[in-house]
């Protein structure tokens, strides 16, 4: 048995990957540490899906080989996206590497990592490389990291689009959904754990259940979860916006614990642009699904992603896009210019967008979107919201959290004034004042 560290990259998703093979790894025997330099072998969980991210996961594969003293420790795995992307041409490109296991073998890196840690490994490399069809379920041992009120649900793994820019579908396999129950069970344990958030999440957290063919949806699962009177926050992120049904806005809106926030990526506004992508949709069918959730949920919070400098962008097709970023008014809003990916369909189309003017254009629309922020949090000041205290301020040392607007990491605090909460806990705040992203107010104690 080995002593083992793991290095999360990438997204939630990912992460969830790591929590389950870390708990595969103890309960097959294996210590595991924190510290890469403590551990003879070092698994490195990649993602893959564009080039900065394969170049980040090299980097780090290389760091921890660096660490590699004359025994030969730490032996390095690879394991993730990397390896199914890639798959037998990382053998010759990575020598250094002593394993590499794919998404869809995660239920054998118990056993890779024996593999690894004894002197057979140093005969030569390993690959281990299923076909991505692998799900984990509530059964399987698991060791949640980072804050333990806060814990990810992924209710279904792989995605059945095929938008032209992503590699997402080749590298994760079609959608596919873990059963209702098992999902039920893996909520009920964490209630029953303390969890304060549960944060459901997939590549397209909308489309769970279509698969399945016994009637099930995201709606009706969220009405057969067992919520009872928990204290929390269940949050739904990644919605795809052909998964944006009325039937799934009622949901929302009649479970007291599954927050009014909607995560819907629309990657752009223009007609032409989002068939190039291989997405339905419009600006105009866009702004009524817009009207429709915050008709049907009031005080929703709605949080979008853009592409900028797709190939084939014009400015009239920017013009759009800003155009109905102004009129949606998005609560929050990520964009990132285009990432030339080869591979996918959309890099073998003509007339790509020259860098600088992606990057002019993403200014615009951020710059755009820095005001309605405002905009939109000073209308927050005088409201009272709830809190979910998770630390503290690092300029101020006040004590900080989250509204149920604001989905971990991506979106903005609240700076609460006055003597810390506990970290974990809720606390209703008053807003007195409001910045770009964040806000700042006063507890009531009352
Ligand atoms: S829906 Fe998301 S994960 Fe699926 S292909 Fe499109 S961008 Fe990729």
């Amino acid at each position: 048995m080995a002593r083992v560290a793991l290095i999360s990259l990438g997204c939630p998703k990912n992460l969830v990957d790591s929590e389950v093979m870390l708990g595969l790894l103890q309960a097959a025997g294996h210590e595991i540490v924190e510290d890469a330099e403590a551990a003879e072998v070092v698994i490195v969980n990649t993602c893959a899906f564009i080039e900065p991210a394969v170049e980040e996961a090299i980097e780090a594969l290389l760091d921890v080989v660096e660490l590699r003293g004359d025994g030969g420790t730490p032996r390095v795995i690879c394991a993730g996206c990397l390896t199914q992307r890639y798959g037998e041409g990382l053998l010759a490109e990575l020598p250094e590497i002593d394993a590499f296991v794919g998404p869809g073998s995660v239920a054998e890196i118990a056993d890779v990592v024996a593999r690894c840690a004894g002197e057979r490994s140093r005969a030569g490399q390993l690959l281990v490389q299923a076909a991505p069809t692998w799900l984990y379920s509530a059964e399987m041992p698991r060791i949640r990291t980072g804050r333990e009120w806060l814990a990810h649900v992924k209710i279904a793994d792989g995605c059945s689009h095929s938008c032209a820019y992503c590699m997402i579908p080749s590298i994760r396999g079609p959608y596919r959904s873990r059963p209702a129950e098992d999902i039920r069970r893996e909520v009920a344990a964490l209630i029953d754990d303390g969890v304060r958030e549960i944060c459901v999440i997939a590549q397209d957290t909308s489309a769970w259940g279509r698969d399945l063919d016994d009637g099930w949806t995201l709606a009706r699962l969220l009405g057969s979860l067992d919520l009872g009177a928990w204290d929390g926050w269940l949050r739904l992120q990644y919605l795809h916006p052909d998964g944006m049904v009325p039937e799934l806005l009622d949901a929302v809106a009649g479970v007291e614990q599954v927050v009014p926030y909607f995560d819907v990526p629309l990657q752009h506004a223009h007609e032409a642009i989002l068939r190039s992508m291989g997405r339905r949709g419009s600006a105009e069918s866009y702004l009524r699904m817009i009207a429709d959730i915050r008709e049907a949920v009031p005080g929703a919070a709605i949080r979008t992603t853009f592409i900028v400098g797709y190939p084939g962008e014009t400015q009239e097709h920017f013009a759009t896009l800003l155009a109905f970023a102004e009129q949606a008014r998005f609560d929050r809003l990520s964009a990132f210019p285009y990432w030339d990916e080869p591979g996918t369909r959309a890099a073998e189309l003509p007339d790509q967008v020259p860098a600088d003017e992606a990057l002019d254009r993403l200014e615009a629309l951020m710059l755009l979107q820095a005001e309605i922020s405002l905009e939109v949090n000073r209308g927050l000041v005088g409201k009272q919201m709830r809190v979910l205290i998770e630390g503290e301020d690092e300029e101020t040392g006040l004590a900080v959290g989250r509204s149920c607007r604001d989905a971990a990491d991506v979106d903005g605090e609240v700076i609460v004034d006055g003597d810390a909460p506990e970290v974990g806990s809720f606390v209703d705040v008053r807003i007195t004042n409001a910045e770009e992203h964040d806000l700042r107010g006063v507890a009531d104690r009352s």
